[in-house]
């Protein structure tokens, strides 16, 4: 794609990349047809392609960033099928970051729009407040009906319950079962731990009794990843420092073989630590090391021989591969293979390259369109007959789970319920 930046501004690192990965671009179109938001409005404009030409646009000319822009942008769902698809391997990811940077710093969005993303920033990522919030949800249930629209859906989303919060998910050490043959740090994550805490257990569980001593580390927590998608980038790039910080004292102190990571999406994210943090001056080399370090939870247990136990019952599992696994991290085949070798039968449904709708706080702040995504994705789950859905992502499994009666657990748990652990806890209900 030709473009048009004056020296001046390709003085400017920013623009520089953005430039670099608009010249990448050479509006072949293959893009649109993995792409959801095109496949659901058949609009240029909501394709990956139109977003790179708005962005452009909007770049190039220095403009504050449009309704139109902000319309089309907010969207995409960041769920980079369009990079597993672009043959000029075009850094879409990149882009819209600095796209979603330019709308938060330019454009006066709407003041519910405000609250809104406002309330989603403080809440989500602290599980303190996380975990108040559900409770006034749960309080807030029966007068759910005389609630303006997009509170009225909030409250419905909340679980029915919420779990007690897990011992795990403290500063400590898990030491290793038998010799130890690797140190790693777990991310204990934020919504995660408070909606589902038993996922951190069994992965606890897992790397233990692999011979895998696992740390969480004082001062880690979220990742910034839901931040950063609401283009808040300095208020990410302060949760990205103090992981950061909070691992190299492990790295340089009892040594990281891995830091571990069992929610896609966030480890889409770290991983781009060293891109993230670049030109941070203290912390660039050290975010650098940390991402090269950071692996999924699936490509740790890949180097390590199961050890599988027998089973009364083995459901047959529908796999779903977030997006922020297959397409944000490129891993595809070892979940699935390590199902198998834990003696699961496997089967996967239908466009599984497209996204459940989900991602990050999307299905909160779209609802619409993550209904319409919810509902197809669901429809290809149940035509293939499986008793129960397994996905290596928090957010999928909430709004898979929204929309069927299905049980739906995470990878970590049928593997730590294949090698000896406790039967996943929606499988006991
Ligand atoms: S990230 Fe997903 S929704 Fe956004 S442009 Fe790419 S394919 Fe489309
Ligand atoms: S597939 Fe890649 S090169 Fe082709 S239009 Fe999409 S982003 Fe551009």
């Amino acid at each position: 794609m030709r473009t048009e930046f004056s020296l001046a501004q390709l003085a400017d690192p920013r623009l520089s990349e953005a430039n670099d990965i608009f010249r990448a671009c050479v509006h072949c179109g293959f893009c649109t047809a993995t792409c959801p938001t095109f496949v659901l409005l058949g609009d240029e404009r909501d394709s990956p392609r139109g977003r790179i030409y708005m962005l452009k646009d909007m770049l190039e000319n220095d403009k504050p960033a449009s309704i139109h822009v902000v319309k089309h942008v907010d969207r995409c769902l960041t769920c980079l099928s369009c990079m597993t698809t672009c043959p000029s391997g075009v850094n879409y990811m990149h882009l819209v970051d600095q796209g979603r940077a330019r709308i938060e710093e330019t454009y006066t969005r709407p003041l519910s729009d405000r609250l809104l993303r406002w309330m989603l920033n403080l809440v989500l990522p602290n599980p303190k407040l996380f975990r108040l919030s559900l409770y006034g949800a749960w309080l807030a249930r029966p007068f759910r009906s005389l609630m303006p629209g997009r509170l009225k859906g909030l409250i419905g989303m909340a679980p029915k319950s919420v779990p007690k919060a897990s011992p795990v998910d403290r500063p400590q050490v898990f030491p290793s079962e038998g010799p130890r043959r690797m140190r790693v740090a777990l991310l204990n994550g934020c919504a995660q731990q408070v909606l589902r805490p038993d996922i951190n257990e069994a992965t606890i569980r897992l790397l233990n009794r692999h011979g895998v001593e696992v740390v969480i580390a004082a001062g880690s927590g979220c990742c910034g990843a839901l931040t950063h998608h609401m283009g808040k980038e300095a208020e990410a790039k302060v949760k990205a420092r103090a992981n950061v910080r909070a691992w190299t004292r492990e790295i340089e102190g009892d040594g990281l073989d891995a830091i571990v990571i069992n929610t896609s999406g966030c480890g889409t994210t770290v991983k781009d630590y060293g891109h993230l943090l670049k030109d941070d001056a203290e912390l660039a080399e050290a975010a650098t090391r940390v991402a090269s370090l950071t692996r999924d939870i699936t490509e740790v247990m890949a180097q390590i021989d199961l050890k599988v136990v027998p089973l009364e019952k083995r459901p047959t599992v529908a796999y779903h591969a977030a997006c922020s696994l297959q397409h944000g991290q490129q891993i595809r085949d070892e979940p699935k293979r390590l199902l198998h070798d834990a003696g699961f039968e496997l089967c996967e449904a239908a466009e599984s390259h497209l996204c459940c709708g989900s991602a990050g706080t999307y299905n909160l702040l779209q609802p619409e369109l993550a209904e319409k995504l919810r509902e197809r994705k669901v429809g290809n789950i149940k035509a293939l007959g499986s008793e129960i859905v397994a996905a290596g992502n928090l957010g999928c499994m909430v709004q898979i789970s929204s929309g069927t009666d299905l049980p739906v657990v995470h990878t970590v748990e049928l593997l730590d319920w294949a090698t000896g652990g406790p039967e996943p806890v929606p499988l006991r209900r």
